[in-house]
């Protein structure tokens, strides 16, 4: 691995392994951020951020390390994600529920990785139910 800058836009995304929702997260994360597959880092484990997630920041840090060095490209993007639906990392919990420990999580990751004099980082929610995909992003408008 080389130790020079990326050159390209990048991104994080971190989200639960359910297989029926991670395709759908990734499609709306590259539509909304008009990343490609490479790149971005992809951070998957169960129950997404408000789960396991979130006792295992060495990912997310090492990525936001990586997206402030970075030279070009304009901003960092930063996914955080989780479903409802029955997701095995919160049994028994209803998706108010998950969405709002995924809405705790996700200000606190606003706070933890910050936009920087050289690169604004651009913050994205994600939760997937069955439904659809409920998105929100920090700064809102850009
Ligand atoms: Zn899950």
């Amino acid at each position: 691995m080389s130790n020079e800058p990326e050159r390209m836009p990048l991104g994080f995304l971190q989200m639960c392994i359910d297989k029926r929702f991670h395709r759908a997260i990734q499609q709306k994360f590259e539509l909304e951020t008009r990343l490609l597959t490479n790149q971005y880092w992809l951070h998957a484990d169960v129950g997404g951020t408000p789960g396991l997630a979130k006792d295992r920041p060495d990912a997310a840090d090492y990525c936001y390390r990586k997206l402030i060095e970075a030279t070009g490209g304009g901003a960092g993007h930063m996914g955080w994600a989780a479903h409802g639906s029955n997701c095995g990392g919160f049994e028994g919990v209803d998706d108010a529920t998950i969405l709002s420990k995924l809405r705790t999580e996700f200000e606190q990751n606003v706070t933890r990785y910050p936009s920087t004099s050289s690169r604004p980082i651009v913050h994205h929610l994600f939760f997937a139910t069955a439904a659809g995909i409920t998105y929100d992003r920090v700064p809102r408008s850009q």
